[in-house]
């Protein structure tokens, strides 16, 4: 309990009177940090353990959330609209951790009772690679230059052809979770038994 209340000096009846102090009407302090607060609820808050607000979790004495990472995955999960799994590659929040594809995440969690196994998770769509930006980096280039410079540049259509072709050529793909939506993995017929993990 951190919090305090803060005191206003109040002069004597006479100045040989010593001054009295009284607490000021709704405003409190805290007592590690000194910042002000309209209640006493949050200043003794202030600079004490916060919880999340549903597990109860330690947050951290610096947190300014009021959930913790399992439940902003969790209620982000809630929310997600369910959709069919159709393949490819798949996100599981809870260890934050992608997955080519169905059979890669089976493999993995292989050795969990089915109870273990994090039964909702993300669909991903691939985002291609775009390659390089020539047009900032033309612009970058160029943009200290005296202003009838871009007249005596040699060929610019061929810089921006070879790079376009160039980023054409690329195959490199990034895995994208679509937040909004989640998938269920269905539990395969021969997964061990819950209860005798054989
Ligand atoms: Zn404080
Ligand atoms: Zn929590």
């Amino acid at each position: 309990m951190n919090g305090h209340s803060l005191y206003v000096q109040v002069p004597g009846e006479t100045p040989n009177d010593p001054p009295t102090y009284k607490p000021y009407k709704n405003l409190w302090n805290c007592g590690v940090c000194d910042r002000l607060a309209y209640s006493l609820e949050v200043a003794d808050k202030c600079c004490g353990m916060k919880y999340c607000d549903l597990c109860k979790k330690e947050l951290g004495v610096k947190s300014y959330t009021t959930l913790c990472g399992d439940c902003v995955d969790q209620a982000r999960l809630d929310k997600a609209e369910l959709v069919e799994y159709t393949g490819g590659p798949i996100y599981d929040p809870g260890s934050d951790r992608y997955f080519e594809n169905e059979e890669e995440f089976l493999d993995t969690h292989c050795d969990s009772p089915w109870g273990d196994v994090p039964q909702e998770l993300h669909p991903c769509e691939e985002i291609k690679w775009e390659g390089v930006d020539i047009m900032s980096a033309y612009e970058n280039a160029t943009s200290d230059l005296a202003e009838d410079f871009e007249r005596t540049i040699v060929d610019i259509d061929g810089l921006f052809k070879f790079v376009e072709e160039w980023n054409g050529k690329q195959t490199r793909v990034s895995l994208e979770p679509d937040m909004m939506k989640k998938i269920t993995i269905a539990k395969p017929a021969d997964w061990p038994d819950e209860e005798t993990g054989a």
